[in-house]
């Protein structure tokens, strides 16, 4: 049997960070006076409005349905009135549609309840139903509607379910509190979803690096289930699914595949909790948990924050040091660093980071590549970064994707990390992916 010291090949190990944060527990975050809802809050169709302007809304009430299949209502995270419905910057630097929504202060904040989904009554769709209607997309960061990946596609099954609680970006420390605080949510959780997947059995693969949770957790698996925790070795990317799969069963998943093509589905752990929380009740999601850190942070922590708060409005609650010199929505390797403190916490932010002046060094000159290979040694799927970051200067994107597999890059930004010619390949990674996709619908 494969044990959990294997693990994927190449990856790197970045200063992890997380030593600040891991050991405080989560608390929770003040309304802020005004709240700031973008409609688009995960990939796929945004939300569809179903209130107006100057309507007074409860805390839990849906403000807009799901638009489609792939798509997912947004609750108010807060009682209080619709103040106005126009356009909200986004972390993109686009603007978009959104609800601005004033808390009652004196308010009891009671959470209005939906529909509750009876785990032993629910049949697999009504649990995928079940999790739409509760608004959940994966809150590692990529904001996938969870409904839409929990689905088994014809001709396909799921034999295994991976809860994966790796959070291997540096810094950040919400999964591992998660896992710490909220044991009985996470295994409600894996009970919905293995009904909901038909998995025969379940496996929580946590990094070295949170020991203490997998102790926990492993003192807390039910009994008579078929749920494992697994310790795998620290290493970034391993919180990537395919990097998870093959560390945890020795599967590759093929290229431009998904997991369900080696019968596997992947569910990080914090969405695996909300779906144990909310739904029992049929309550949608209004908060979520975030990490708040880096040298520039006075009042680091683990925060329940409520969705919609303003980014400008939780650093103020924080406190930065005046010398704040770049702001990162999610980890420092596949972060963003934020351009406008106008934007709000969206279901998908994961975490803040703040660096100061002393940690941003000014932007290193870009040399020639050396052909030295450490971009090629670092690429957990064995692509050819520096072939690629040629080919992307000439503008040969056709030839990146088809010869290259570019699009099987996921933008984990391990090659720009070890290269010691500072050429910013994620960069344009991305630039040449989004080219292609453009071209193509074009
Ligand atoms: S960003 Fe893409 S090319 Fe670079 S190491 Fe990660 S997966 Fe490989
Ligand atoms: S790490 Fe940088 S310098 Fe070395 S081969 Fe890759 S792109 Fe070239």
């Amino acid at each position: 049997m494969r044990t959990a010291k294997q693990t994927f090949k190449h990856g790197i190990h970045p200063p992890e960070n997380k030593e600040e944060t891991n050991g405080l527990p989560i608390r929770q975050f003040s309304f802020a006076p005004l709240i700031i809802l973008p409609l688009a809050q995960h990939i796929g169709a945004p939300s569809k409005l179903v209130i107006r302007e100057g309507q007074e809304v409860v805390r839990g009430q849906i403000l807009a349905e799901s638009d489609g299949y792939l798509s997912v209502p947004l609750h108010a995270p807060v009682s209080g009135l619709v103040k106005r419905i126009s356009n909200v910057p986004t972390i993109s630097g686009k603007m978009t549609t959104g609800i601005y929504l004033e808390p009652f202060p004196s308010s009891t904040q009671e959470i209005l309840d939906g529909e509750p989904i009876n785990l032993d009554a629910a049949s697999p769709d009504d649990i995928l139903m079940g999790i739409q209607q509760a608004g959940i997309v994966g809150l590692g960061g990529a904001a996938f509607p969870t409904h839409a990946k929990l689905k088994i596609p014809d001709g396909k099954h799921c034999d295994t379910l991976i809860i994966n609680g790796i959070e291997c970006e540096p810094y950040l420390t919400t999964d591992h509190r998660v896992m710490l605080e909220q044991s009985d949510d996470i295994f409600l959780g894996i009970k919905y979803l293995m009904k909901a997947t038909g998995a025969k059995r379940t496996i929580i693969g946590i990094e070295a690096n949170k020991q203490d949770a997998a102790d926990l957790l492993r003192e807390r698996l039910p009994k008579n289930e078929a749920i494992s925790v697994e310790v795998v070795p620290v290493k970034y990317p391993q919180g990537a699914e395919k990097m998870l799969i093959t560390s945890l069963l020795g599967k590759e998943v093929p290229s431009r595949g998904l997991p369900i093509d080696v019968s596997v589905v992947v569910v990080n752990v914090a969405t695996t909790a909300e779906i144990g929380r909310l739904l029992p009740h049929g309550r949608g999601i209004q908060e979520r948990v975030i990490t708040i850190t880096g040298p520039g942070v006075k009042k680091k922590g683990n925060y329940l924050i409520p969705i919609g708060t303003p980014l400008r409005y939780v650093l103020e609650q924080v406190g930065v040091d005046e010398s704040v010199s770049e702001v990162y929505m999610g980890g420092p390797m596949m972060g963003v660093a934020v351009a406008n403190l106008d934007i709000s916490i969206v279901k998908g932010t994961s975490g803040i980071v703040v660096f100061n002046k002393e940690q941003i060094e000014q932007a290193p000159q870009v040399y020639p590549c050396i052909k030295c290979g450490a971009c090629v040694d670092a690429c957990p799927l064995s692509l050819n970064p520096s072939k690629l970051g040629i080919l992307a200067k000439f503008e040969f994107y056709e030839k990146m994707a088809e010869e290259y597999h570019l699009m099987d890059c996921f933008e984990c930004g391990s090659c720009s990390y070890v290269c010691p010619s500072h050429i910013p390949l994620v960069q344009y990674f991305r630039l040449s992916k989004s080219i292609i996709r453009k071209r193509k619908v074009a």
